[in-house]
């Protein structure tokens, strides 16, 4: 028999939990095929599980989810099951709390004290083991692991007089990143945790009102951005398409810094500041600090492409293709032996030989977090004649856990959780190493009043570390 080892795309880096889209029409219409190219645009933000959800009469939902890419989960019958409707939902999903399987997939379809209503959340709510906890104890069941599931719980438990007060409390108990989008019987509502880590987005198009993780989803289905959901806003729309806010109290912006550096995809804006700027001035920030004796200067495709092309524009340093990305390997692929799973970088990037042969290099990655994917990449360029790799990262060292939803758990995991500049230089194999100060990343995403979360650089975290691993919020009856 022969020896066969699941690789995953976590092999590859760190991830997104979630993408979400959500949409409510004044009249009945065919509404899954927007959320088909909604979710094909947050593709990036998770690659294991796609679903769609649709509320098309009283009480009715119709609803088709499962593993795998949106391209392999819908086809032309699938979405067919999905019939014409004035609200639906959409989610794919990159798992880091409940295992990978289809019954942890969203959305989370249920039956609640207002009908029937669907879910689909993107983040971690640290204290949803405990609430599950308790819930169970209170006589609840769950019949998934993951914390959505525990959010859907909630909002019902507390709706006893409408689903907006289900929700506005479940927020009030609930800890941690999140946007979610739920709806029941042709409304929707759209909310934000208080600290707006999670990207949630608003548009609009034709009388009908869209939410997304990211504007690329938004300009996907060819509508058009409104305004960024405030953090701790609860947005609900109404059947005939008049929109009210909730606020939640205790709001203080700390949006997750990672989505400009890495998670969110370069033609996004998020909170009115351009991924693509972001990542560019970062380039050029770079090149004001580190002025590097070299030949040419790349960027680790996708998300540091357009940080080298900064660097280039403000050294002079010609910019070149060093690596060329296979974008057909996303999923869960098998491989046939140990000694295969070592080269397995070579199946996601191959160098441009020819490009690079003789060079003195300097290449730009968005960041470093295990180390073995940028170790494994500078192998690779030397391999291909490259003659110096001087290595630039357009983000501090990664020194602290996410709890979050960004899938760096723990600081054991973290190739600078213990280790200096000096160190890792030494352990991925580059001729030099520099890292970009806080200080700068922060001017380049537009940091206004500290309103990012940057805990995985300085350690500070946007909750009381006890409150993030112990929960200090009470389920009422
Ligand atoms: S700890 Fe880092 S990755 Fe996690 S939310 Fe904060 S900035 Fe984002």
């Amino acid at each position: 028999m022969k020896d066969t080892i699941i690789v995953t795309e976590k092999e590859f880096g760190i991830h997104e939990e979630c993408g979400i889209f959500g949409v409510s029409s004044l009249t009945k219409q065919n509404l899954a095929q927007d959320i088909y190219y909604g979710l094909f645009a947050l593709q990036h933000r998770g690659q294991e599980s796609a679903g769609i959800a649709v509320s098309y009469e009283k009480n009715r939902i119709a609803y088709y989810k499962n593993m795998g890419l949106v391209n392999d989960v819908f086809g032309t019958e699938e979405l067919a099951l999905l019939p014409a409707s004035q609200t639906g939902i959409g989610h794919v999903r990159y798992s880091t709390t409940g295992s990978s399987n289809v019954v942890n997939a969203q959305p989370v379809v249920f039956y609640g004290r207002y009908g029937r209503l669907a879910l689909a959340h993107n983040g971690n709510i640290v204290n949803a083991d405990i609430i599950r906890e308790r819930m169970i104890k209170a006589g609840h069941i769950f019949q998934s692991s993951i914390d959505s599931e525990v959010l859907a719980a909630l909002v019902n438990h507390y709706a006893t007089d409408s689903l907006l007060q289900g929700i506005t409390k479940a927020c009030e108990d609930i800890l941690g990143a999140y946007a979610f989008v739920i709806m029941s019987e042709g409304t929707l509502y759209a909310v934000r945790d208080t600290r707006g880590m999670k990207p949630l987005v608003m548009g609009e198009k034709d009388g009908m009102i869209l939410f997304a993780s990211e504007s690329c989803a938004i300009d996907a289905v060819d509508a058009r951005v409104i305004r960024d959901v405030a953090p701790g806003e609860i947005v609900k729309v109404n059947p005939d398409g008049t929109t009210e806010s909730v606020f939640l109290s205790n709001v203080q912006k700390k949006s997750c810094i990672f989505e400009y550096v890495y998670l969110a995809r370069s033609d996004s804006v998020i909170d009115n500041v351009s991924v693509y700027e972001a990542r560019y001035q970062c380039g050029k920030l770079l090149a004001e600090l580190h002025k590097i004796d070299a030949d040419i200067v790349a960027g680790v495709p996708d998300s540091a492409i357009v940080c080298a092309r900064g660097y280039s524009e403000t050294s002079g340093i010609p910019y070149v293709d060093a690596l060329s990305k296979n974008r057909y390997v996303g999923r869960s692929f098998i491989q046939p032996s140990q000694s295969m799973r070592e080269s397995s970088v070579k199946i996601k990037l191959n160098a441009f030989r020819s490009n690079i042969k003789g060079k003195r290099l300097i290449l730009i990655d968005d960041s470093i977090v295990r180390g073995t994917t940028s170790k494994k990449i500078i192998k690779l360029l030397r391999q291909n004649g490259v003659k110096e790799v001087h290595m630039l990262v357009a983000s501090p060292i990664v020194k602290f856990p996410c709890y979050f939803g960004v899938d760096m758990q723990t600081k054991e995991q973290l190739i600078g959780g213990f280790q200096n500049e000096e160190a890792i230089c030494a352990e991925i194999g580059a001729d030099s190493l520099h890292y970009i100060p806080l200080e700068l990343l922060k001017s380049a995403c537009g940091c206004k009043n500290d309103d990012y979360c940057v805990a995985c650089f300085d350690g500070n975290y946007p909750y009381e570390l006890d409150e993030i691993h112990c929960g200090n919020h009470i389920l009422e009856n």
